[in-house]
């Protein structure tokens, strides 16, 4: 959705500014993410070390790609967390014809993610945003040609929105053709003088 992995894991605090709601609120939640995300290992176990370390890196990758979104500079407690993290070891790729498999550990994949996060947020052509739908608050890496995308995805944001604003339309020219159609009948010549 995000187009990164660690931006969908900043996303998994939704409507942030509003009424945050936390997607990962015990460490069996994080398992799940993991095993739901491409590119991740299928299984991995989270203890409540590794949990919190996968909230802080959450936390730090939301910051620095706001600081993006936003035009400011980095925040040194962010880097520290994603630059250390990343430090870590990473998973192991395995191509067959079956495809692609990838294992490691919990701390793999934290590493693994602090790394996408890193290549996401140095790259000075890659278009962040933050969703359109301003209750979102999703931020995501536009690929589309010409960056003309507005939303994090049409299913969650997109189509709330266009029907949202489908209705206000509606609404608005039923308004209008009521005061025209009164309009026309003031302007109508009188039938008999
Ligand atoms: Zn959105």
């Amino acid at each position: 959705m995000s187009g990164n992995p660690a931006l969908d894991l900043a996303g998994t605090v939704a409507t942030r500014r509003d009424d945050p709601v936390d997607l990962l609120a015990a460490p069996a939640d994080l398992e799940r993410w993991v095993a739901e995300c491409d590119g991740l290992p299928d299984r991995v176990t989270a203890d409540p070390a590794a949990f919190a370390s996968a909230i802080s890196l959450r936390e730090a990758v939301y910051r620095l790609a706001l600081d993006r979104v936003l035009g400011r500079p980095f925040d040194p407690g962010g880097l520290d967390i994603v630059n250390g993290t990343a430090a870590g070891p990473v998973p192991t790729m395995r191509l067959s014809d079956a495809g692609l498999q990838v294992s490691g550990d919990i701390r793999a994949v934290l590493s693994h993610l602090a790394r996408s996060a890193i290549t996401v947020l140095a790259d000075p052509h890659a278009r962040l945003k933050e969703c359109g739908r301003a209750a979102c608050t999703r931020i995501y890496l536009d690929r589309s040609r010409g960056a003309r995308r507005t939303w994090c995805g049409m299913d969650e944001c997109g189509n709330r929105v266009k029907a949202a604003a489908y209705r206000a339309r509606r609404r608005a020219s039923a308004t209008a053709v009521g005061r025209e159609s009164g309009a026309a009948r003031d302007d109508l010549p009188p039938l008999s003088r």
